[in-house]
């Protein structure tokens, strides 16, 4: 667990996403949980040293950034993207997650149930808690519903998979990737020195101009591939992005795999634009 400001805490070693907490005097508030229980109990255990939980944000509809929910008590508030998202998983889902890597967890999913936010926002939302302010701003981008949260108390942004530290972007299916240009040049105003990734190492601002880079990178490539008028298939078998950063994935499976969905929703937005 790193200690990235005063009151506030990151965990970027669990399975999945990363994790934070904001210790305020009147309690704590979280922001997505480890996808795998028994990461989850060792999350929640750490973070009853420092107060209850009063609220609980999801920062996207990924389930590596919900599924473990169910393990922690507060409020829980999202952007109702991503509460929709929530009640469309299944338990099916869960269990492969969880059989998948760490299959020994399964035994504690026994009562398992999701937890979706009972608290939903579109465009903003602002929690006050003891001396602390909560921006919960939708900065669409990797999916419509990302929410990034500031605090301006502690110089603290924590971004949701819109940046992810030394790593590349992914555009899953729908992924707006103009509209994630704006979203990173949004955060650029915010008066912060930390910034929190989704995924990655913690970042500081001038990072955020690498992210702009990879993500204006990659929209180009795609563009370029499309001018040279390639179909679909052939931008799939010819593109290979050249970034400083590898995804955000260990498997080689998995690095192809967000390679060709990437490239997918890219061509396809840039089609759609153009007609
Ligand atoms: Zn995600």
């Amino acid at each position: 667990m790193e200690q990235v400001s005063e009151n506030v805490f990151v965990e970027i070693g669990f399975d999945g996403c990363n994790v934070s907490f904001v210790v305020t005097k009147q309690g704590v508030v979280m922001v997505d949980t480890p996808q795998i229980p028994s990461e989850a109990i060792r999350w929640r255990d750490e973070i009853e040293k420092h107060g209850p939980v009063r609220y609980l944000i999801n920062s996207e509809p990924h389930g590596d950034h919900y599924s473990g929910n169910y393990f922690f008590d507060g409020i829980i508030i999202g952007h109702e993207g991503v509460r929709q998202a929530i009640l469309k998983a299944t338990l099916e889902q869960m269990k492969e997650r969880v059989q998948a890597t760490a299959p020994d967890d399964l035994a504690l999913l026994e009562w398992f149930t999701y937890r979706p936010p009972t608290i939903s926002f579109l465009n903003h939302l602002t929690i006050y808690l003891g001396d602390h302010t909560f921006h919960l701003m939708n900065l669409p981008g990797h999916t419509p519903f990302q929410t990034a949260v500031f605090i301006p108390e502690e110089q603290v942004v924590i971004t949701s998979d819109n940046v992810i530290g030394k790593g590349s972007p992914f555009f899953p299916p729908d992924a707006q990737p103009f509209e994630w240009l704006e979203s990173l040049k949004r955060m650029q105003t915010l008066k912060a020195e930390v910034f929190i990734p989704g995924h990655g190492v913690i970042c500081n601002r001038p990072y955020l101009k690498d992210m702009i880079r990879m993500v204006q990178g990659r929209i180009d490539t795609v563009q370029t591939a499309i001018d040279k008028g390639m179909t679909l298939e052939k931008a799939l078998d010819r593109i290979v992005f050249k970034d400083k950063y590898p995804p955000p994935s260990s498997s080689p499976e998995m690095t192809e795999r967000f390679r060709r969905i990437s490239i997918e929703r890219l061509y396809k937005v840039l089609t759609e634009t153009k007609s």
